[in-house]
């Protein structure tokens, strides 16, 4: 928890902004958590599922081209 002296209240660390900031006020408070932004596995993860899943809806679309011609 940290604490916001312009609110006057606590928030929880993983609910400040990107730069650190209040998000009530803006009021820098600390550094961010994770050092800002997303982790960089988080888009390993959002890439490998990406490329799953459009290689599923290609090979569901030549199923489906086989199936009409
Ligand atoms: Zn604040």
């Amino acid at each position: 928890m940290t604490w916001c002296d312009r609110c006057n209240r606590e928030f929880d660390i993983g609910l400040v902004d990107d730069q650190g900031g209040c998000p009530a006020c803006g009021q820098w408070l600390g550094d961010p958590p994770s050092g800002g932004s997303v982790p960089w596995h988080f888009w390993v993860v959002v890439t490998g599922a990406v490329l799953y899943l459009g290689w599923r809806a290609l090979e569901g679309i030549v199923w489906v081209l086989q199936q009409i011609t």
